[in-house]
């Protein structure tokens, strides 16, 4: 494995993850009908599908600008929160790896921090909240701190916040819900796992089981 995702492991990354949401979309959907209208794996799988499409019909040739396209997709395919929060996420980690062909775990750290930023500046989601924040902040801490014990190998790092944003998810089932639909619920949103931090693991799922699939160059 190299030390560093190409354009073609972040088009796998893209298209990993669409597979994911595609096979548990009815599960998401579940997961919303408990706190919210039941349509997030609809809203991620129509949105995935046509930034799939869109890879198709125009490679981008730079991993900074496939994920920008991706996110302008979400931004115009997906309804509801989720199209811009997630578009956001995209879109900003887009641009925090620039023209760069390949990106390392320290790109890669800083551009999921600039996407969970723009979550953020979006949202105004804070920890605890019970959304997407809760699975995505503690990934991407897990992925700088990766870094800090000196040079990690890159699938390893991953793992890490894979694992992270998992454990995050699974947090938020015990959270009350203070943004989004979910918090109309109030204490009836206690007991059930966040359908957007659901969908954030597997984004980062998705990362992590490209990288350790990636052949070596
Ligand atoms: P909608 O709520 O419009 O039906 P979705 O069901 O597709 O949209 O997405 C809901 C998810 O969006 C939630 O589970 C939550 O993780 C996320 N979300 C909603 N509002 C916010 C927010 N203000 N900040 C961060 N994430 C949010
Ligand atoms: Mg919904």
């Amino acid at each position: 494995m190299a030390d560093a995702l190409s354009t073609t492991d972040v088009d796998a990354w893209v298209r990993a993850f669409a597979a994911l949401v595609d096979e548990q979309a009815e599960h998401l959907n579940a997961l919303d009908a408990a706190v919210g209208d039941a349509d997030h794996g609809s809203n991620m799988r129509r949105g995935l599908t046509a930034a799939a499409a869109a890879l198709d019909a125009a490679a981008p040739q730079a991993p900074g600008a496939l994920l920008s396209k991706v996110g302008m997709t979400l931004v115009s395919t997906v309804g509801g929160a989720s199209g811009p929060l997630f578009g956001t996420l995209f879109l900003r980690m887009g641009s925090s790896l620039g023209d760069a062909a390949a990106a390392d775990r320290s790109a890669l750290a800083a551009a999921l921090r600039a996407g969970l930023e723009g979550v953020v500046a979006r949202g105004k989601a804070e920890a605890g909240d019970k959304t997407m924040y809760d699975a995505l902040a503690p990934a991407v801490q897990a992925l700088e701190q990766a870094g800090e014990q000196g040079p990690p190998d890159l699938p390893v790092a991953l793992r890490a916040a894979a694992a992270a944003a998992q454990a995050g998810r699974d947090a938020t089932e015990a959270m009350l819900a203070r943004k989004g639909r979910a918090s109309y619920l109030g204490e009836r949103s206690i007991g059930h796992v966040d359908p957007g931090a659901a969908s954030t693991a597997l984004l980062l799922q998705a990362l992590a089981d490209t990288a350790a699939g990636s052949p070596a160059p």
